[in-house]
């Protein structure tokens, strides 16, 4: 334990997804001793992200308006949407440039142990936009893990019922992985060799 405030700056910092205590120590000393350490600019985007940053009210993406920068290009197609986790999803999906169609961010994935079931997910707000007629194919790029299948699985049953080509990226993926570590090549070889959904 350390006095005072400089604790309370490693506690903050342990909040943080994939920050232990150890990484949170070695940040918070790193801000202490670095004197070209820019902390008031650190500051300054955290309070501005938070304020400026919304999610898109198609898609579910981070945008800065009311619509993500994807949703608003007129030259993306509307005939396919590609079902993803999260926002950092959409990024890796970019940049393999395999995919010129829409998304669709859930906002997690089913996973009974941590309470999230699919009505904690955007589900309801993907079958909205299936209700429009110009939407072919669904592919499920969830993650290739045991809540990524089980989200898939999900959906591809709750699919059936529409006249829509369903489609699951293909393997080559690590199986176990986050779909956001995957490299380019890998991710763009299972974006072009994805299957239709058995049902
Ligand atoms: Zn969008």
């Amino acid at each position: 334990m350390y006095e005072g405030i400089v604790q309370e700056l490693i506690d903050e910092l342990g909040r943080l997804p994939g920050i232990g205590p150890k990484s949170a120590q070695r940040i918070a000393f790193h801000i202490l001793q670095t004197e070209s350490f820019d902390v008031t600019r650190l500051a300054e985007v955290l309070i501005e992200v938070r304020d400026k940053v919304h999610f898109c009210s198609i898609c579910g993406n981070v945008s800065e308006q009311d619509t993500c920068t994807i949703c608003r290009d007129p030259r993306r197609s509307l005939n396919v949407i590609c079902v993803v986790e999260e926002a950092k999803d959409v990024v890796a999906i970019e940049r393999t440039r395999e995919f010129r169609g829409r998304y669709h961010v859930l906002g997690g994935a089913i996973s009974p142990i941590d309470g999230i079931g699919p009505d904690n997910l955007r589900i309801r707000e993907l079958m909205q936009r299936l209700a429009d007629a110009t939407i072919e194919e669904v592919i499920i790029a969830t993650d290739p893990n045991l809540e990524g299948e089980a989200t898939a699985a999900y959906l591809s049953r709750l699919l059936t019922t529409l006249d829509i080509r369903v489609t699951r990226l293909a393997s080559g993926l690590p199986v176990g992985g986050d779909l956001e570590y995957a490299d380019e090549v890998t991710l763009g070889r299972a974006f072009e060799g994805r299957r239709l959904v058995e049902r």
